[in-house]
């Protein structure tokens, strides 16, 4: 059974609680008590601010508000990315301060007593409480409550309450927003994002009306705005509402409230934000929006907005929860990772999911394939209309896609950037960004599974045809035929040079396996797609014809480069190379360096890395999954066995794709060592960056380790197969998934897996072999493992 890494968070099913305030692990605690609604993010700093000491980054974000910088390379290049675009920290408008006799409260003054802040997986709340002792010995109670609503997309609220202990006192608070610019150092780890983040934003306007302040800022250089509209009131039980005056100078604008308390009387204290950003929303309705957001919710009351938030949550866990018998810091690792990863995925079609979420600034706020590859999978299966909405947000981007392959002089189709958050390319390092062209097979299939598992035809004649159309025509440009003779390789064989793999520590090779491997199933799908819309929507076909001018010798071509793609075998050794010249690299292992120094990124310069056999990631061992059906047991075993020693893991994207895979050819050990260390990555800060952001791909990796690996989901034409297994000392697992029209519930235990039809009218599967079919008559098969 795994332990809990910090002494100060229990282990508990529904909750993550902190019993002691910590200065060491504030940081790290900002980010794991982070709130968010796939839109905004507000990080797990305490209301009070910076007089907590270890508060690093007190922020607020919006998925997919950035401002832009130049990148400049001091040599330059034709081409090469010129405009960094990176996620802004909004001013912060949770803040509050409180006085008691004139008495400031500071947390480094006087003593904490009784505290416990927790993080609630199912009601969507942050609570905490505590007493605070102060220097002259008064005594008063704190409690609060936050949440970011997940059914009000522009809005967050909390409660903030304080209780002299001791007699009777005056109260004061101030309930402001704070907008000062603070610092963010730079920092040499190229994980951590752009040190103007903290700094992005100029005023436009600020006004008050009773109890409300609303600040309009604009950022600096993309021109998007940002209304930061709040509403506070304070009452307490023996006065009812107290009245409030205006405070603070246009930095750190709010209200006051100042009441006389009975010893035991409490002053509660509602402050509802809405925060309306331009984008979708034109500037001059910016206000008008925030205005009735602000009034909607603040009529509502701080009570409802909880109740929706339970309600909205019943319903995510109906269909989400992962339950795990046996193992309560695992079962609390994989909620806790679903929640953050519900609160970090862009439902709005114009965003998507950061590979930090909403919970830091890490990586500038960027998406990557870290979501098709990884979260996309588990949205499809348990929310599949966010699914949707992220591939609707590279169908927004597409024309950005379009943009840059003619940057790198292909004619036609469309290259997705490595790494964007408006779409354009942001990668300053091409070797291990912009060359990382399989970005756009990643893409393709997510919309091939999205197609398969949901059999939604109206998005691929709407947007999946075409953006697999435009992303296929790229590996033409990219790829040749060989018909050089060559032993043990075909006579014509279609080859990709020159680019990079999900290996970061692999450069700019040729034949890299995954990429090759990936492309032929993209062009092969390309031309099913094709196919279909020419039998069954000519129509369809004819208009994407004439909007992007596809001939007809271009779905032959697609199929020629599939049907002769080449996949580098090493049949001495038995296995796939990562690319034409990995095998015969020196080890890492045999070059005498120091391997405790990790990540090796940050200890060797990139040409001592790629010029050795090591990885920093799943590569080949990605595609066995991803692929599975076209590689044998025993060619997947033997991969394995020469990836595992090769491999850091320096990305937190590689120990789950290990542990399914090991699963599968069956290594029930190490499969479960590396679930039990990637479910937790976040909680126990295992790369040692959680401060800047989660880690959602290692999260949703997670879900893929129960449910893929030790399940054995696999999805083929449609039918969803399994050959579930039950780890050590576990008493059980079950999940749910969305196939299609039906909701099927799996519960494995030792004497069997349970198959429950949930919803729908039936289903066929597959459980190691056999074809199950549950109808509504007989909903439920127990198959033994
Ligand atoms: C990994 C990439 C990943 C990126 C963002 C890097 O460390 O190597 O595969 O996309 O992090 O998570």
């Amino acid at each position: 059974m795994s332990e809990s890494f910090s002494a100060a968070l229990e282990t508990a099913p529904w909750s993550l609680r902190e019993t002691r305030p910590d200065a060491a692990s504030a940081a790290l605690h900002e980010t794991l008590f982070c709130l968010g609604n796939g839109r905004i993010g507000v990080r797990g700093a305490h209301e009070e601010g910076a007089c907590w000491p270890g508060t690093e980054q007190d922020a607020i974000y919006v998925n997919g508000f950035y401002d832009t910088e130049d990148i400049r390379y001091p040599e330059n290049g034709y081409g090469l990315a010129r405009t960094n675009q990176f996620i802004v920290s909004l001013p912060n408008a949770k803040a509050v301060h409180w006085w008691i006799d004139d008495e400031f409260f500071d947390p480094q003054t006087g003593r904490i007593e009784d505290y416990a802040r927790t993080l609630h997986f199912d009601a969507g709340l942050l609570t905490r409480c505590f007493v605070w002792v102060s220097p002259r010995g008064r005594r008063v109670a704190v409690n609060s409550t936050r949440l970011v609503s997940f059914e009000r997309q522009t809005v967050f609220a909390l409660r903030y309450e304080l209780r002299p202990l001791d007699g009777p006192a005056v109260v004061a608070v101030e309930s402001f927003i704070d907008a000062s610019s603070r610092e963010i150092m730079g920092s040499d780890d190229p994980r951590v994002g752009s040190a103007h983040a903290a700094n992005a934003l100029e005023p436009v306007a600020m006004a008050r009306s009773p109890g409300r302040t609303v600040l309009t800022q604009r950022t600096r250089r993309s021109g998007l705005v940002v209304v930061s509209a709040q509403q506070s009131q304070a009452r307490c039980e023996r006065q009812g509402m107290v009245a409030s005056e205006d405070c603070g100078g246009p930095l750190s604008p709010g209200q006051r409230f100042s009441v006389r308390l009975e010893k035991g009387e409490s002053l509660q204290l509602d402050k509802v934000v809405a925060l309306v950003t331009s984008g979708a929303t034109p500037v001059d309705e910016l206000a008008d929006q925030a205005d009735t957001q602000l009034r909607l919710a603040v009529e509502a009351g701080f009570d409802r907005l909880c109740e929706e938030q339970r309600h909205f949550l019943d319903r995510f866990w109906r269909e989400a929860d992962v339950q795990i018998d046996g193992d309560p810091a695992l079962q609390q690792g994989l909620r806790f990772n679903q929640l953050h990863l519900l609160q970090s995925v862009g439902r709005d079609g114009r965003s998507n999911v950061a590979a930090k979420g909403v919970t830091g600034s890490g990586y500038d706020g960027h998406y990557f394939w870290d979501t098709e590859i990884y979260v996309f999978p588990v949205m499809l299966y348990t929310q599949p209309a966010i699914a949707r909405k992220l591939l609707e947000f590279r169908y927004h981007t597409l024309d950005a896609a379009r943009a840059r392959a003619r940057d790198l002089a292909h004619p036609r189709g469309a290259l997705y950037p490595w790494r964007t958050i408006a779409g354009e390319e942001c990668s300053s390092y091409f070797p291990a960004g912009t060359a990382q062209v399989h970005i756009n097979a990643d893409i393709a299939y997510a919309v091939k599974s999205y197609w398969e598992v949901t059999g939604d035809d109206d998005f691929m004649l709407q947007h999946g045809a075409e953006m697999v159309f435009e992303t296929a025509r790229i590996w033409l440009g990219l790829g040749h035929f060989e018909v050089r003779k060559e032993a043990g390789l075909p006579a014509r064989r279609f080859c990709i040079y020159t680019v990079t793999g999900p290996d970061e520590y692999t450069a700019l090779v040729n034949n890299n396996f995954y990429t090759n491997a990936m492309a032929r199933m993209h062009l092969a799908f390309a031309v099913e797609v094709f196919d279909w819309l020419a039998r069954r929507h000519p129509a369809t076909l004819a208009v994407l014809h004439d909007r992007i001018t596809l001939v007809a010798d271009e779905p032959p071509a697609w199929r020629d480069a599939a049907e002769h793609m080449y996949l580098p075998y090493d049949a001495a050794l038995g296995v796939h190379p990562q690319d034409d010249s990995f095998t015969a690299k020196p080890a890492w292992a045999d070059s005498g360096f120091d391997g405790a120094r990790r990540p090796l990124l940050l200890h060797y310069h990139a040409l001592v890395i790629y010029r050795h056999r090591v990885c920093k990631q799943a590569d080949v061992v990605l595609a066995l999954l991803l692929l599975g059906h076209e590689f044998g047991i025993e060619e997947k075993r033997r991969d394995f066995d020469y990836y595992e020693p090769l491999t850091t893991h320096d990305s937190s994207l590689s120990r789950c794709i290990f542990g399914i895979v090991a699963s599968e050819v069956g290594y029930a050990d190490k499969a479960y060592a590396y679930f039990a260390d990637g479910a937790r990555t976040d909680l126990d800060d295992h790369h040692g960056n959680t401060r800047h952001g989660v880690h959602t791909a290692a999260m949703a990796g997670a879900w893929l380790g129960v449910v893929a690996g030790f399940a054995g989901l696999r999805m083929r034409r449609s039918v969803a197969a399994f050959s579930p297994t039950l780890p050590p000392g576990w008493q059980r697992y079950a999940f749910k998934l969305r196939l299609g029209q039906a909701q099927l519930q799996v519960e494995v235990q030792a004497h069997g897996c349970r198959y429950r039809l949930v919803d729908g009218e039936s289903l066929r599967l597959v459980h190691r072999g056999e074809e199950l079919v549950l109808t509504r008559a007989e909903p439920e098969r127990t198959m033994p493992l």
